[in-house]
């Protein structure tokens, strides 16, 4: 009987793991709390840590789980940037879903990028109040217009398929462009110069770590959109309201914040938001915020609990190996043992 405990549980998380929850193979305990150093007692007695985007895994929380004999920490998501993995690297394995609907975050991309040039949320708003005036809608055509991809992975590479039949000239960047494919790949300072829309599809790394900063934005044209369904660090938050108030940046659409954690899921009506910055990047007419909803789809939802579950399968019945094991090591050296079908150590 494997034991899994689950942090960050939503309802929507729950009936997309119900099915799995079989009895003498799978004991699952859901918390709707996130994973801290406060919270990781609540993994004792469990073989399984199940995390969700803004669950930490910090040195800390990584000692604590090891001392309570966990074996493995199952990411329910793509990203990993949460989880320290050269902390636990030799204590506690990791695995991830590295693909489960990049439909989905693509699609919610496009519509965020719909809803903000054709003003789709004012007119919603006002047509319910039987204000019928087109007056400030005036949106722009997106045929013909220039889209820069930051990232040409899976979701980068489906979102440009998007685009392409929207008629826009799509152009890249991408740290490790891919070979063999028909993307026009520039330099990060030519996209930035040349695009009337940026779109970021890279993972957040020391690299890309607020690759959209003051700098940055001076290089863009002015009225650019920005896209943001990656990860919230790769934007400074400030320097975005910056150019916003200077009328340089036309419009943002932020699927994440770099300041999430604590504020994104859950329902914060009604209360005093103690974020100054994202309370003021709301109230800008020309930025629409959702809280990390792109992957939110009923097909994702679904491939995400198939590939947890197999994961956690695949690690005990195959004496800890895992085709979706994450290891701070892994692409970084030649050797790699995964290549060799072998566990990480
Ligand atoms: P992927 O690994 O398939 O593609 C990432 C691409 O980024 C790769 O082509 C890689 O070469 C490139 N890259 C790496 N470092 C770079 C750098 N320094 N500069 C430019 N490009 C760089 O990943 P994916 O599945 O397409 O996902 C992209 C990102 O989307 C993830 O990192 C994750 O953070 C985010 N995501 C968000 C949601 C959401 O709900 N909002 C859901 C899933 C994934």
């Amino acid at each position: 009987m494997i034991k899994t405990v689950f942090f960050d549980t939503k309802d929507y998380v729950k009936t997309s793991f119900q099915k799995y929850e079989i009895p003498g193979e799978f004991e699952f305990k859901y918390f709707e709390t996130k994973l801290t150093e406060d919270t990781a007692d609540l993994a004792k007695g469990c073989d399984v840590v199940c995390i969700f985007v803004n669950d930490t895994v910090n040195a800390a929380v990584i000692d604590k789980l090891y001392e309570y004999g966990v074996k493995l920490i199952a990411l329910r998501c793509a990203g990993y940037n949460n989880v320290d993995l050269r902390y636990a690297y030799g204590k506690i394995h990791a695995v991830r879903v590295p693909a489960y609907s990049p439909y989905a975050v693509a699609e919610h991309t496009a519509a965020l990028l719909l809803t903000s040039i054709r003003r789709i949320h004012k007119a919603y708003n006002r047509t319910r109040d039987f204000n019928f005036s087109l007056s400030g809608l005036t949106g722009f055509d997106l045929h013909g217009k220039t889209v820069g991809i930051v990232g040409t992975g899976k979701i980068g590479r489906i979102f440009i398929d998007i685009c392409r039949g929207f008629g826009m000239n799509v152009i890249a960047y991408d740290a490790f462009p891919a070979k063999d494919s028909d993307i026009a790949y520039v330099s990060l300072n030519e996209l930035l110069e040349r695009s009337d829309i940026i779109s970021l599809h890279c993972p957040l790394t020391n690299e890309t770590r607020h690759m959209i900063n003051a700098d940055a934005i001076a290089k863009m044209k002015k009225g650019v959109v920005i896209l943001n369904t990656s990860r919230g660090a790769l934007i400074d938050a400030e320097a975005l309201l910056e150019g916003i108030k200077a009328r340089k940046v036309g419009a943002a659409c932020l699927d994440v914040y770099e300041e999430e954690t604590d504020i994104f899921f859950e329902d914060r009506s009604g209360h005093i938001l103690n974020d100054e910055l994202l309370a003021r990047l709301i109230s800008m007419p020309n930025v629409i915020v959702t809280s990390h909803q792109a992957f939110l789809t009923e097909e994702a939802l679904s491939n995400i609990a198939e590939t947890t579950v197999n994961n956690i399968r695949s690690f005990f019945e195959n004496d800890g190996i895992c085709d979706n094991e994450l290891c701070y090591r892994c692409g970084n050296i030649e050797d790699c043992k995964k290549n060799r079908r072998e566990r990480c150590f």
